[in-house]
């Protein structure tokens, strides 16, 4: 099993000449992005079929059905080794918004996670990184945890903009998130060219981003913190490229689209971030 560990190094209270060597483990989270596929009897099946082929409980693994599937999913979950996540959520708490779905009727089928900021979300739907971070606060505020995802498009890749992106999108989907909110965060860098195109990030392109990514979590939170925060790679992720992705030191594990509506290429998606 591969649990990504990361040196995180202290200077000691008393003139700075003792170091303390803390190795952290970060449990890997593969999580399946259904989006508007499966109706309520194949999201059933399907996470039916997933959970009798999941073998190891050491990895983390949540499913993100449609919100009609969302209640069914929960019913038929036989035990609580997968996470129930949320694709959406809005951003007020109630009201007059036709065709949305609140935080309060999120924690009442049972989820324990909300997606937000898929690529899909910002550039089909326009959430700027704005309500973005509103809704990260909204998510938290109601007590459940966040998948933060975020990504450059093909032109800013080749502009040579990719960090400037990712790193502009982190500071305000995290900002004045204290360190405890933060612990309740999970980041997902998802290349938009990437998603649904068959064409993943070299797992050296992503590992690049991902050590960005944490490195500007320690600057803003602290190095326990940036070691402690787990970050999915989404894109493209087939049972044939999951490992190398996976055992990269910086990614914890996936997030996955297309191949997470088969469940035997996800189980398999899942296993690889045991090894
Ligand atoms: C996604 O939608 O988050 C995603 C990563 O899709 P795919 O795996 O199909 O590229």
């Amino acid at each position: 099993m591969l649990l990504s560990a990361s040196l995180c190094v202290e200077y000691g209270k008393h003139g700075g000449s003792v170091l303390w060597l803390h190795y952290m483990q970060r449990v890997p989270f593969v999580c399946g992005n259904w989006k508007m596929h499966k109706t309520v009897s194949e999201s059933i099946a399907l996470v039916n079929a997933l959970s009798s082929r999941l073998t190891d409980t050491s990895v983390e693994i949540g499913v993100a059905p449609a919100h009609t599937s969302l209640y069914a999913v929960k019913k038929a979950l036989a035990d609580d080794r997968i996470r129930l996540v949320a694709q959406n959520v809005h951003e007020a708490p109630r009201g007059a918004f036709t065709g949305e779905v609140s935080m309060e009727m999120l924690l009442d089928v049972g989820c324990d996670y909300v997606l937000v900021g898929h690529s899909e979300r910002r550039h089909i739907f326009g959430e700027s990184d704005e309500l973005v971070a509103q809704k990260v606060r909204t998510v938290l505020a109601g007590g459940l945890r966040v998948i933060l995802a975020l990504g450059e498009t093909l032109d800013e890749r080749k502009q040579g903009s990719t960090l400037m992106t990712v790193r502009r999108q982190l500071t305000s989907g995290l900002e004045g998130l204290s360190e405890d909110e933060l612990a309740k965060v999970v980041l997902a860098y998802e290349p938009v060219w990437a998603i649904g195109t068959g064409l993943s990030a070299s797992p050296d392109q992503a590992q690049e981003v991902h050590r960005a990514l944490r490195t500007q979590i320690s600057d803003g939170w602290g190095s326990e913190a940036s070691t402690k925060l787990r970050i999915q790679y989404g894109g493209s992720i087939k049972p044939a490229n999951a490992q190398a992705l996976f055992s990269q030191l910086d990614i914890d594990g996936g997030l996955v689209g297309g191949a997470s509506l088969l469940a035997e290429d996800f189980a398999d998606i899942c296993e690889a971030a045991l090894t």
